[in-house]
C-alpha cells in the first residue's frame, strides 16, 4: 500500500502525492468510520486500481492541524510583517509568534516593505530584527517590491510544509507570488479594485517548490488566543521560559508572584519591556476570553 500527502482537495476528489507522481484519490476505508474527514497536508495510504482510480484507506495521526486554511501536519510558518504599512507592531508579531508556536509550529520571521521605511524606521527594525534573532527566531528584513532578502526564505522551507501568515496587507500575497510565480494570487491592490474580497473562492493547495511544500493561501489572519490556556502562555516565550526556571514559585505565572526572576530580568533589562508587556496583555485578554480584534 503506498503512501503519499495530500496535496489540494477538489470536487470529491483528494490528489495524493507519492514519488512524484500525483493520484486523484476518493475517500474510503475505516478513516471515515473514525469521521476523519481528510485535510490537504495529510499523510495517507492508499491504493490504485487498474484504471488508477485511486482510494484513500487511511489517514495517518495528525500533528497539528489549522481551520483557516484547513490544513493539517504544518511544520512551519513564515510569520510576516511589514516595516510600514501597516507599521510594525511587536504586540501583532508577538501575538501571531504565540499563535504559531501554540500548534507546535515553527515559525520564521520576515520583514517586509524596506523599500518604504525611512532610516529611522530601519534602525530601529534592525534593533527589533536583533532582538528577535537573540531569542531564537530566524529573523529574515527586505522588500518584496524590489527583491532584496527574499530568497534567503528558501532554504528555510526545505523538507518541510509551510504556511504564510500575518496581518492583512503586510505582504503575504506578494511574497508568495515571488517564491513561485506561477501561483499569480491576488494581492490586495487588485481585489479592491475589482471591489472584491480576497481568497474567498480558493481551495489551498500545497504548491511544491524545489524545496519544499508552501500553502498557496495565507494561513492565521484571524487572531484569536482563545484556544490557549492560560498556564502554557508562557511557554511560547522563550525568554520567560528561561529566566522562569528561577522563580520562586513553580507555576509562577510572572504575573503578581513574589520573587519572580523574570519581573527581576525585565528590570534589569534582560527580558525586553515590550515583550513582556504583550505577554501581561495577551495573559489579561486568554484571562477574559474576550478577543481584541
Ligand atoms: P497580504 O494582505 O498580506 O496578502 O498583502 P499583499 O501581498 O496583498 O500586499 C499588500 C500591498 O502591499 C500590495 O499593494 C502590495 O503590492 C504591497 N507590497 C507587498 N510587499 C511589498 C514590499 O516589499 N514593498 C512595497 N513597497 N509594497 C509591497
Ligand atoms: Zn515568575
Amino acid at each position: 500500500m503506498p503512501n503519499g500527502q495530500i496535496m489540494k482537495a477538489l470536487s470529491g476528489f483528494y490528489y495524493v502525492r507519492s514519488e512524484g507522481n500525483l493520484y486523484p484519490c476518493k475517500g474510503r476505508g475505516n478513516f471515515r468510520k473514525k469521521k476523519v474527514t481528510p485535510l490537504v497536508g495529510d499523510y495517507v495510504t492508499f491504493e490504485t486500481d487498474v484504471n488508477d482510480e485511486g482510494y484513500i484507506l487511511g489517514v495517518q495521526e495528525r500533528r497539528n492541524e489549522l481551520i483557516r486554511p484547513p490544513i493539517a501536519n504544518v511544520d512551519q510558518a513564515i510569520v510576516v510583517a511589514s516595516v510600514v504599512e501597516p507599521e510594525f507592531k511587536t504586540f501583532l508579531l508577538d501575538r501571531f509568534l504565540v499563535l504559531v508556536e501554540s500548534k507546535s509550529i515553527q515559525p520564521i520571521i520576515v520583514f517586509t516593505k524596506t523599500d518604504l521605511a525611512s532610516e529611522q524606521q530601519m534602525d530601529q527594525m534592525e534593533q527589533y530584527k536583533r532582538d528577535y534573532e537573540a531569542l531564537g527566531y530566524v529573523v529574515i528584513m527586505g522588500s518584496v517590491k524590489v527583491e532584496q532578502n527574499m530568497e534567503m526564505i528558501i532554504p528555510h522551507l526545505r523538507g518541510k510544509t509551510s504556511v504564510v501568515a500575518g496581518q492583512s496587507g503586510v505582504g503575504k500575497s506578494s511574497l508568495l507570488n515571488a517564491l513561485h510565480p506561477s501561483l499569480a494570487i491576488e494581492t490586495n491592490d487588485i481585489s479592491k479594485s475589482l471591489g472584491r474580497g480576497k481568497h474567498t473562492t480558493r481551495h489551498v493547495e500545497l504548491i511544491e517548490l524545489e524545496e519544499g511544500l508552501v500553502a498557496d493561501t495565507p494561513g492565521f489572519s484571524s487572531l484569536e488566543l482563545h484556544d490557549i490556556e492560560l498556564e502554557t502562555l508562557r511557554d511560547y516565550f522563550p525568554e520567560l521560559k528561561h529566566y522562569g526556571e528561577q522563580c520562586k514559585f513553580r507555576g509562577c505565572m510572572h504575573h503578581k508572584e513574589p520573587k519572580c526572576a523574570v519581573k527581576e530580568a525585565v528590570a534589569s533589562g534582560l527580558i525586553s519591556a515590550y515583550r513582556y508587556n504583550n505577554y501581561m496583555q495577551f495573559y489579561e485578554d486568554i484571562q477574559n476570553r474576550k478577543p481584541r480584534y
